[in-house]
């Protein structure tokens, strides 16, 4: 029998959502978060305001019990709104069915209310108490001052892309930890609502501005605002280490982004009042040592934010994880092992496939061939749905389809896409049938 009393370290999503699937299980769960309270507070400035919620998050919340509750805050998204240099828009649809579309959601709402129902349930919540390092004698804290030290025995480790654990490992223990640091960061600006509360813009969509080697995009929340995230090159030409003050901000947008100035006012304050933030991938050989502690989220495997799954896979992280303890296991150290063998894989595949989309959204949608590819696939799709969903639909919208399913069949997908269209520039030049017989040749059905 597993011991019933558990440890997680970090409140945040993966932790809180974790925290409650424990306490749902019976155990007794003590989190501790090295934040202040966060319902106290409005949290830190510069982490990313709204996310994207999509297919497995949603099923995360269901397997939970508590996606009634979450609902309310959750804003449906239907598909990315192109905005082009020369100021033409253009709505292209995340998937072709009604329900294919995604939300927005607010982070800090989402982890009130995660962290609310955990102390509902009964999870001891300390705040304030952070992990300074971890040792084979034992995982050492900070509280107000105060070192103790908690015994590194069965641990649910989910403090977040900087975990402190993770980096105590070098690259001669099991962890062998690695952080890929992506040559781009981020900065969040803000679209206010208008006067009467309403949307500048429509908020049935995902905004983009792509413009080759960076891009803006938008995300509405409830309150009628949306928060717009810059991504750009750290260094370099057209980079964030060139916009050094009011004017070459301003001239930097009204260049590149001139339809914005309106809809942003005191531009150049908001740049340089918020952070620019690093962008990354953390990969490791393990998750676990032995039965000492089980890294999960992005403690484990953070990834860029260009697929939107980063708060996705962790909440799936936490339901295969439940899922695995609800059987019988002996000890720890199997739990561990089982959950790192089916999710790692999966990890490795939506980090790849969260840095191809840097690529597709910045870049890729302004191929000429990207909106017949497209077209292609949904046709593909219709005619055989067993055979063939777009690899952005299998991510998004199919919660059962592993990630490292949907990495697999989108590779022989492109190839297949990529030969069809190289000869043609419309839809009806294309011969579906050879399509159809392509298709049952490479690929197993679903
Ligand atoms: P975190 O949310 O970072 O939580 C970690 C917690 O641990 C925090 O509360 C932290 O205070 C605490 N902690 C840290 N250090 C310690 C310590 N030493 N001791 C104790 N506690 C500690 N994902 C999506 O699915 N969709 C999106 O649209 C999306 N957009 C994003 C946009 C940007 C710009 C970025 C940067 C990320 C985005 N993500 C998105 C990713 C998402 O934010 C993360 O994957 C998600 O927050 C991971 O949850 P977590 O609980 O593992 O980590």
């Amino acid at each position: 029998m597993l011991r019933k009393k558990i440890n997680i370290i970090g409140a945040g999503l993966c932790g809180s959502l974790i925290s409650i699937l424990m306490a749902k299980r019976g155990y007794d769960v003590v989190v501790r978060e090295k934040r202040s309270d966060p319902r106290m507070n409005y949290g830190p400035a510069g982490r990313s305001i709204n996310l994207a919620m999509s297919a497995k998050g949603i099923n995360a919340l269901r397997y939970t019990g508590i996606f009634d509750e979450v609902e309310h805050l959750l804003m449906p998204m239907k598909g990315r709104m192109l905005h082009l240099q020369d100021g033409r828009t253009d709505l292209q649809p995340y998937g072709q069915f009604d329900h294919e579309f995604i939300y927005s959601v607010s982070r800090l709402k989402l982890n009130h209310l995660l962290i609310d129902k955990a102390e509902k349930l009964g999870v001891e919540l300390k705040f304030g108490h952070s992990v300074e390092k971890f040792d084979d004698s034992g995982i050492y804290f900070n509280s107000d001052g105060t070192p103790y030290v908690l015994p590194a025995e069965s641990v649910i480790i989910a403090d977040g892309a900087g975990s402190k654990i993770r980096k105590s490992y070098d690259q001669h223990k099991p962890i062998m930890p690695s952080e890929d640091i992506l040559p781009h960061s981020y900065k969040e600006l803000t679209i206010p609502a208008n006067d009467d509360g309403s949307f500048k813009v429509s908020e049935r969509a995902l905004h983009v501005w792509p413009r080759g080697q960076f891009m803006l995009i938008a995300l509405p929340n409830p309150d009628g605002d949306f928060t717009l995230t810059l991504f750009m090159p750290t260094k370099g030409n057209i980079s964030f280490d060139v916009l050094r003050n009011n004017i070459e901000v301003e001239e930097f947008f009204e260049t590149f982004f001139p339809d914005t100035l309106d809809l942003i006012p005191n531009i150049s304050e908001q740049f340089f009042r918020n952070p620019t933030g690093l962008l990354g991938t953390v990969r490791c050989n393990h998750w676990h040592h032995n039965d000492k502690f089980i890294l999960m989220g992005d403690a484990a495997h953070a990834m860029v934010p260009f697929h939107a799954q980063g708060m996705n896979s962790a909440f799936d992280d936490c339901i295969v994880f439940d899922s695995i303890i609800s059987k019988e296991f002996s000890d720890w150290k199997e739990v561990f092992q089982k959950f790192e063998k089916k999710q790692k894989k999966n990890a490795d595949a939506i980090q790849a496939m969260a840095l191809d989309n840097y690529i597709e959204m910045r870049d890729g949608v302004l191929d000429s061939k990207f909106a017949l590819k497209k077209e292609l696939s949904f046709e593909l799709e219709r005619r055989m749905p067993s055979h063939f969903i777009p690899r952005y639909s299998m991510v998004m919208f199919h919660e059962s389809i592993p990630y490292s399913v949907s990495y697999k069949r989108g590779e022989i997908q492109k190839e297949i896409l990529n030969e069809l269209t190289e000869q043609v520039s419309k839809i009806s030049e294309i011969d579906l049938e050879y399509a159809e017989n392509i298709l049952k040749e490479r690929l197993d059905p679903l």
